[in-house]
């Protein structure tokens, strides 16, 4: 076992005793404390890092654990049967425990950004760029190892820098995270333009930190975001959905879109929405508002969430414009759903990758409310056994609370839902056959026409 206090660094550390702060091996997972002792026991040096430890002095439930280490992903695979080592950019250990994964990283120094930074940078003069920086200053690798106090130093903010050891179970602070934690403040470590210009999705986490949080984000790292969010642009789409979902998904979601609006981030990862909530409708727009704290709720009653609903939500205010100025009269109207709904979608992905089935599952969504709308006789039980019904109809009660009039379609649904087979039978026998008599029609005018 090594003597955590002659690591080199650790001199520049503020030491907070066990008494002095609340964290204890009881709220830790049992799976991150058996990776620290097994490293410990191992001769390396290991730390609980980032928001395991952030959450925890404040009193939350972290989202997961992540642990530093002075031992290389080498040194860990070694160690741990179930260990595997992932990334590119940053040569990380995942320790899988069943479902749980620990994340495991070795101490890295901080890059300094070398050079003269570009109002613009796009992904064309980042690719082929070899070097350890873009020609923005943005850390293209990040695997240099370094001691405790470089790792610190290059983490994001000050309150993820925050380190707890089970040797002597003390927090070690070497950036002023605890001070910034009591003022409940996301502050940036260092220059918040440099850092910023190194990794542009640091004014995303500031966000979501303070979003998550209730933090206030400190003056000098609030102010350069306005001025720099265009470098957003610069980043992959499929990082891009990723810290979305991670905004949207924070447990705060209705608070981040507020801010990432705000802001001007909000530009970079949905500017069809932030556009069409300005031209359209109140209802599409108050239905945003809904769904998002819908999220929020169920999160916090441990429900789960998918991104196809947080999408089908994000987009519904797009849609229904692009619908609205829709008017061509030679496309049936589901063609031209179908069409707008296609050119909403693709629209988005210029700003933020959606995997496909996600996609699928919001564009079902949207199908269903056409679908539930026009319920009669013969629809009605194929659109119930529909495997997206539950999506569809959640969506319907939203628009409904949004101020929508759908003539209590909501409540027949719900209703339909809670029968028995035979109250459901009446249900339907109490419906119009208008949809069947219209194809009826539809159908005895094609057959005129062949005939
Ligand atoms: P949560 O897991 O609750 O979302 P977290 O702070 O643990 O929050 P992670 O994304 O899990 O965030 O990252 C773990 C830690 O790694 C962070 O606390 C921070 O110290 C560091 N980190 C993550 N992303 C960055 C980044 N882009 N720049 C610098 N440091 C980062
Ligand atoms: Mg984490």
């Amino acid at each position: 076992m090594t003597e955590i206090d002659t690591l080199p660094g650790i001199e520049n550390a503020v030491s907070i005793a066990r008494d002095q702060h609340p964290i204890s091996r009881k709220h830790i997972a049992p799976n991150a404390l058996k990776v620290l002792y097994r490293l410990s026991e191992h001769g390396f040096a290991a730390f609980l890092v980032g928001g395991g430890v952030r959450d925890l002095l404040l009193g939350k439930q972290p989202k997961d654990f992540d642990i530093a280490t002075d031992a290389t992903p080498e040194d860990i695979r070694d160690l741990f049967k179930n260990a595997r080592i992932i990334g590119r950019r940053f040569r990380i250990v995942h320790i899988r425990f069943g479902r749980e994964i620990i994340e495991v990283t070795t101490f890295r120094a901080h890059h300094e950004a070398r050079n003269a930074i570009p109002e613009h940078v796009s992904r064309r003069q980042i690719k082929g760029l070899d070097s350890a920086h873009s020609e923005a200053g943005m850390i293209l690798r990040d695997n240099v190892y370094g001691d405790i106090d470089e790792d610190a130093a290059r983490r994001d903010f000050t309150v993820n820098a925050l380190y707890y050891t089970t040797q002597g179970f003390r927090v070690l602070d070497f950036c002023g995270g605890m001070e910034d934690l009591q003022a409940r403040q996301i502050r940036i470590i260092g220059d918040a333009q440099e850092r910023y210009r190194e990794d542009p999705v640091r004014m995303l986490r500031a966000i979501r930190f303070s979003a998550k949080l209730d933090f206030d984000i400190a003056a000098d790292t609030a102010a350069p975001i306005a001025e720099l969010a265009e470098l957003l642009e610069s980043i992959s789409p499929a990082r891009l959905f990723d810290e979305t979902i991670k905004l949207m998904t924070c447990g705060y979601a209705e608070r981040a879109f507020h801010l990432l609006g705000e802001s001007g981030l909000g530009n970079y990862l949905f500017a069809p929405t932030l556009e069409a909530l300005k031209h359209g409708s109140a209802e599409a727009g108050k239905l945003v508002e809904l769904a998002l704290r819908n999220t929020d709720t169920r999160l916090s009653q441990d429900k789960s969430v998918t991104p196809a609903f947080l999408f089908a939500a994000l987009l519904w205010p797009v849609l229904q414009l692009r619908l609205a100025q829709a008017n061509d009269d030679q496309q049936a109207p589901q063609q031209i759903f179908h069409q707008a709904a296609s050119d909403v979608l693709l629209e988005q992905l210029n700003f933020t990758a959606i995997p496909k089935r996600f996609t699928i599952g919001a564009r079902e969504i949207w199908d269903m409310q056409r679908r539930l709308e026009r319920r009669n006789r013969r629809n009605v039980f194929s659109v119930f056994n529909h495997p997206r019904f539950r999506a569809g109809y959640d969506f319907l009660l939203l628009r409904e609370e949004a101020g929508e009039d759908l003539n209590g379609l909501g409540d027949w649904w719900t209703q339909f839902q809670n029968g028995d087979t035979n109250q459901k039978n009446d249900m339907v026998n109490a419906l119009a056959t208008t949809g069947s008599r219209r194809r009826r029609r539809k159908r005895k005018k094609s057959a005129g026409k062949q005939s």
